[in-house]
């Protein structure tokens, strides 16, 4: 998405208790980058793997459909640094992914039950995570303060129907100030006018690059593609989380500050 390369993916299965890793097929020793907040190296707004010198990014939507559908052993086999972006949404892995079927291991999936509240604020964007008996319910604030958009907010029982259903086909966006900004650092090349939005500053919202009117998958899509990213950027706890979350204008480098806690929780 960032850097427009184009890369190959192989998912292959992986044996119980392995977990979720990524191997650089391209580099010398093909090196293996485990996605877990161990492995996280923050840039530019954007938070990428690292492990020793081998560097995987782009992840999110990728993690978010592992969490989606309950995957917890895979290995990722990539010939490059980014994933593919596919169609700027989740749906373009939980299709491959459903395709390609699962398979149960046997073994007992790591639950991080939420019994005291977690916090985690960086200036006016907050998570709350909060003790809750169902499973997981998420909900997110989308807040501009007064520019681009009204504020938004979806709410969402975790299920991986309601998963696939309501959130997997939400693209992502950017606001129009940055896409300048993203350009000169000779980022967004892989944006196309069908995997992003452009949201400008008078609330109208175009493809990228021919500037016509966007034709949305849900009115709401861009909040809940901000669901999206958290249940990808939380995923690398690398547990199921039985809690409610509530964010408020948070981003990838906040949403893995949870993570990271709930890592040092466990
Ligand atoms: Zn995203």
């Amino acid at each position: 998405m960032f850097r427009g390369e184009n890369t190959i993916l192989h998912l292959k299965p992986a044996p119980l208790n392995s977990g979720i890793s990524f191997v650089r097929v391209d580099l010398p020793g093909r090196p293996r980058i485990p996605a877990h907040v161990h492995s996280l190296a923050n840039n530019y707004r954007r938070i990428f793997l690292k492990h020793n010198d081998a560097e995987v990014e782009c992840i999110e939507h990728l993690m978010a459909s592992l969490a989606g559908l309950g995957i917890d052993n895979i290995e990722i086999e990539i010939n490059g640094r980014e994933v593919p972006a596919g169609d700027g949404s989740a749906q373009f892995f939980v299709d491959i992914l459903k395709k390609a079927g699962t398979v149960d291991l046997g073994g007992t999936k790591r639950v991080f039950v939420v019994k005291n509240s977690i916090t985690v604020e960086s200036g006016n964007a907050n998570i709350m995570a909060v003790p809750y008996e169902k499973g997981l319910s998420l909900s997110y604030t989308l807040d501009f303060q007064g520019s681009f958009l009204q504020q938004q907010t979806f709410d969402i029982e975790f299920t991986e129907e309601s998963f696939c259903k309501e959130i997997a086909p939400a693209r992502t966006f950017g606001l129009s100030t940055f896409i300048e900004e993203f350009r000169q650092l000779g980022l967004g090349k892989g944006v196309t006018d069908d995997n992003s939005i452009i949201v400008h500053k008078d609330g109208t919202m175009t493809k990228p690059h021919s500037m016509k009117p966007a034709e949305l998958r849900f009115p709401n899509e861009l909040v809940r593609h901000k669901i999206l990213d958290l249940i990808g950027d939380l995923y690398l706890a690398n547990v199921v989380i039985q809690g409610r979350i509530v964010a408020t204008r948070s981003g990838h480098s906040l949403n893995a500050r949870l993570a990271e806690k709930i890592v040092n929780l466990a």
